[in-house]
């Protein structure tokens, strides 16, 4: 049976990067993915204005979504200025509510970006309030699987505990696809995006003898384990 899955990232192009290529699997597979990103990420160019870059920011994730598949939102908040409370939690739930996603992938709950973290905290929040009972035009809707993705910006304590392994097509139009956001190819800031990921996936790929993966941590509640099972 299809599945849908919302990718909830802090800037545009977040989880193009960190959750794109397993998003390409799941609709290679016959999935729905849903790309929401919280802010623009609009600060983030040193050259080119914010006004600039938000309608550069847009047209990158529009285009990266419709090149893998996947469908494009965005929030009206300001990059570096997301905040942690339930006006912006409930824009998230009204999306769940609207599109019963079974899978949320969002970012690991420490990072070096508040917007990061931030986008994670306001995500658990709205998978809770999702599920209420509210006055609310849609009926509530329950997400019965919660992840954190891998980026290396988010890497303190970060230990996958779900691998998912990444076929050479999902791979090939992740590829293709990213290399249309100008941050990812390093024109920003420099980094090496695109060389990281791609090496991240095959370094996962060898820990559970696939050519490729992407690590992920289950999360959305307490884990724990039975002494002795
Ligand atoms: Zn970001």
């Amino acid at each position: 049976m299809s599945r849908t899955v919302l990718a909830v990232g802090g800037h545009i192009g977040d989880m193009d990067l960190t959750a794109g290529p397993t998003l390409a699997k799941m609709v290679l597979d016959g999935d729905r993915a849903i790309i929401l990103a919280c802010t623009y990420g609009e600060r983030g160019h040193p050259r080119l204005t914010p006004d600039e870059y938000r309608q550069q920011k847009i047209r990158e994730g529009e285009q990266f979504a419709a090149d893998i598949g996947a469908e494009f939102r965005v929030l009206d908040y300001s990059d570096g200025f997301l905040p942690d409370d339930d006006e912006a939690a409930s824009q998230i739930a009204d999306v769940i509510r609207a599109e019963k996603p079974d899978t949320i992938i969002t970012h690991w709950t420490r990072s070096i970006h508040r917007d990061h973290e931030r986008a994670a905290m306001i995500t658990e929040r709205a998978r809770f309030l999702a599920s209420l009972p509210l006055e609310h035009p849609l009926p509530k809707h329950g997400v019965s699987q919660f992840l954190h993705a891998d980026n290396w910006e988010d890497a303190d304590g970060f230990v996958p505990d779900l691998y998912v392994p990444i076929p050479d097509a999902a791979f090939e139009r992740w590829r293709a696809a990213i290399q249309n956001q100008a941050f990812a190819r390093g024109e920003t800031y420099g980094f090496r995006y695109i060389d990281y990921y791609e090496a991240l996936m095959t370094v996962k790929g060898c820990l559970v003898g696939q050519p490729r993966a992407c690590g992920f941590v289950v999360g959305g509640g307490p884990k724990f384990e039975v002494a002795g099972v």
